[in-house]
This record gives C-alpha cells, sequence and structure tokens, in this order.
C-alpha cells in the first residue's frame, strides 16, 4: 500500500464515499452472487479500518471491483468531487464505468432502504442540476447555429 493512499484515506469525506460504495457493492452482491462464496473484503481500504470491524463481504470479483473504486475515489483529482455519474473526468477504465453504473442502478434505489435516503436525494437533485445545465448549454449551441 502506498503512504498516499493511506493519507487520503484519513480524510472523512474520501472515508464516507468509500464506505457508501462499499454499502452499495455489498447490496449488490447480497442479491446477484448468493451462490458464490462471499467473505469480509480484504481491499487495502479494509485494512486501513475504514469499514470499521465489519467490512462487506463480497465474493472475489465484487471485492476487486471495490478494490478499484477506492483508489479511484481516494485519488480523484476533484475538490469536492462531484457524483461519478456527472463527472467529466472519466477516471474509471471503460469496463469499470459500466460495471459501476449497472451496479449502482441495481443497488441505488435498493439503497434507500439501508439508511442511503439523504444520499439519494443529493443524488437526485445533483442529477437536475446537471440536466439544466446540459440544457442551458445546448440552447445556447442553437443560438449560435441560428445566427
Ligand atoms: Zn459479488
Amino acid at each position: 500500500m502506498t503512504q498516499d493512499f493511506a493519507t487520503r484515506m484519513g480524510d472523512a469525506r474520501v472515508r464516507k464515499d468509500t464506505k457508501m460504495l462499499a454499502d452499495f457493492i455489498g447490496i449488490y452482491c447480497r442479491a446477484n452472487h448468493a451462490d458464490r462464496e462471499r467473505t469480509p473484503a480484504q481491499t487495502e481500504a479494509a485494512s486501513l479500518g475504514v469499514y470499521g470491524r465489519k467490512p462487506p463481504a463480497l465474493c472475489a470479483e465484487c471485492a476487486a471491483h471495490l478494490e478499484y473504486g477506492e483508489k479511484r475515489r481516494a485519488f480523484c483529482p476533484k475538490d469536492p468531487k462531484p457524483f461519478c455519474a456527472h463527472c467529466d473526468v472519466h477516471c474509471y477504465r471503460n469496463s469499470e464505468a459500466e460495471w459501476q453504473r449497472q451496479m449502482m442502478r441495481f443497488s441505488g434505489p435498493r439503497s434507500m432502504l439501508h439508511g442511503h435516503a439523504i444520499d439519494g436525494v443529493r443524488h437526485a437533485l445533483e442529477a437536475r442540476k446537471y440536466r439544466r445545465n446540459d440544457r442551458r448549454a445546448s440552447s445556447a449551441e442553437t443560438t449560435r447555429a441560428d445566427r
């Protein structure tokens, strides 16, 4: 483990986002991979105690996705970090971004039952803001094209 990773995980916001990601992947794995062997995740963040004494139980595949996501979050170049779905950096490699999208689509609505209602509301509000900005940008395009 790099010292940088441990330092970044010392940031409360980084830890919070990382824990949320782990919760989401935990919900996904429990529902979709019940037939696989699932053990408490032994990722770098887990070894730093980010998940307390109860890291999420994950199959090997989901643990690898979590490990990848932990690093992306820790080294996110944006401050404050926007929700990944609205970010223009695209720091996830394509296959991971695609996996993450379908995982979030599954776990997002279900996470409301796991105490993430506030995050869900924040996410919806931010999505609306981004859609509005998109519309403004594209109507500006139209205006320019009309001239
Ligand atoms: Zn899994």
